[in-house]
């Protein structure tokens, strides 16, 4: 179990390692410090850890390999928790990309209470102290009111920047012309699907013959749906939210609203015009709404879109990744990607992790110093989920030396990421 613990004690202790959300980069984020010997506190807004890959009912995990040719790129904690999802019936292989979030958000629970990291949930993080480029404090709110939590080094894992941004740390928002993201989308499942009927050439057809007559609302070209392998169940990943600020809760209320409003336009059209999903059920949606891209926080190395496309080896490799460009168009319709070489990877430099101006932060998943065409491709969950392990062991071999995350040495935390299995 989560070790026992009362609020004053947590208060009065100075931890290695806080680590702030707890989606799959700072979970990894906190099992590898503590696996590294780190005192680790987690603090996550939800009850529950996954963050995307369970709150906004993420599915599948994108591929971790080089493709076509299969070869793993990135081991470590991304291939334990396949198998443990494996052991515990969540998907069909230890190689499976499929899951069921339900049994994700249990292993990932298991993860870090085996690791005996300490996990406050339910506590936002929403104020920072500074002492100079040190965070001091940072402050979470929750039902017991203001939470003040001390740490050697802080791993910012909020996928929004939340912390690097209270930190005041130089943050970047969307595409340079005019900042806007990549479209958020809320998830939704239907159950009671027939997969033998079910024609997406037709679908797709008959969803533009609708959007040409003004009956649709839903910025999507087309439907982008998955299997499931539970259940004749189907996902959908085609809602699409435009010009929305997911670090403005104004603008982010109102993402929220069109995004349920696309989700029920969608269930109609699916179960009125598409063969195979007549009774079709709406089984399950995201219990918040998918933020593909927010704030990025500024490093000591910015990551480009010719780093990855061009598949780029770093000294200071942390991650190796797999993934294409995929830019879901910030406007509206469209989807553009840009490929890798076939059977290559490139990496991600320990640079983009350590933000220009701190001395004890430690940025790790989503946010990490990037432009908006490479954060497009590390995004996804294998390699925010590896970016992860690093940052936590970064921040563990930090507090242990104590010394600041810029002068770490990296060939010392290349060496425990390779004899840990990641960096295959
Ligand atoms: C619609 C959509 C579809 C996608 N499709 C795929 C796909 O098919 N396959 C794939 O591999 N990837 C996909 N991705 C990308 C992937 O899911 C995410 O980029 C990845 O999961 C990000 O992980 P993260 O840990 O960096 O951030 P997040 O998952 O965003 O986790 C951040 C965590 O921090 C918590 N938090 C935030 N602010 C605070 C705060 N102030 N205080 C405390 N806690 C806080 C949040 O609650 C959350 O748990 C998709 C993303 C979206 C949005």
């Amino acid at each position: 179990m989560n070790k026992s613990l009362k609020l004053t004690e947590i208060e009065n202790t100075l931890y290695d390692v806080v680590v702030v959300g707890g989606g799959m980069a700072g979970t990894f984020a906190a099992v590898a410090a503590a696996r590294e010997g780190a005192s680790v506190l987690l603090v996550e807004k939800n009850g529950y850890l996954g963050g995307a890959a369970t709150a906004g009912l993420v599915h599948p995990f994108m591929p971790y390999f080089e493709r076509p040719g299969g070869k793993i790129a990135n081991a470590g904690l991304f291939t334990e928790l396949l198998r443990r999802l494996h052991e515990i019936g969540a998907s069909p292989s230890d190689k499976s990309c499929f899951f069921n979030d339900q049994l994700l958000k249990v292993t990932l629970d298991r993860l870090l209470v085996e690791a005996g990291v300490s996990m406050l949930f339910g506590c936002m993080v929403g104020e920072v102290d500074m002492d100079g480029e040190s965070i001091k404090k940072v402050h979470a709110y929750s039902p017991a009111g203001k939470i003040s939590l001390s740490a050697k080094i802080f791993v910012d894992a909020s996928g929004d920047a939340d912390l690097s941004a209270f930190a005041g740390m130089d943050c970047r928002v969307g595409r340079p012309k005019d900042h806007l993201c990549n479209p958020m989308t809320l998830n939704f499942n239907l159950a009671n699907v027939d997969w033998s009927r079910w024609d997406k050439y037709e679908a797709d057809k008959n969803y533009r013959e609708l959007k040409a007559q003004g009956k649709i609302r839903n910025n999507r070209r087309d439907i982008l749906s998955m299997t499931m392998q539970v259940g004749n169940m189907m996902h959908l990943n085609s809602t699409r939210i435009v010009g929305k600020d997911a670090t403005d809760p104004v603008s982010y209320t109102e993402a929220e609203l069109e995004g349920r409003e696309q989700m029920l336009e969608l269930y109609n059209f699916l179960k009125n015009y598409c063969p195979g999903l007549e009774d079709c059920e709406l089984v399950s949606a995201g219990a918040e709404i998918g933020v593909r891209e927010s704030r990025r926080v500024i490093g000591h190395y910015i990551l480009t879109e010719e780093d990855v496309l061009g598949v780029k080896h770093f000294e200071d490799s942390i991650c190796r990744a797999t993934y294409n460009v995929d830019i879901h168009n910030p406007e509206g319709e469209g989807t553009f990607c840009r490929y890798l070489p076939h059977n290559t990877y490139y990496t991600i430099p320990y640079r983009c992790l350590v933000p220009l101006g701190s001395k004890n932060l430690l940025v790790a998943g989503r946010p990490i110093s990037a432009t908006h065409e490479a954060h497009s491709s590390l995004r996804v969950i294998p390699s925010a989920s590896c970016i992860g392990q690093a940052a936590g062991t970064a921040a563990a071999l930090s507090a242990k030396h104590s010394v600041a995350p810029e002068n770490l040495d990296v060939d010392e935390l290349r060496n425990v990421l390779v004899n840990n299995g990641a960096l295959v």
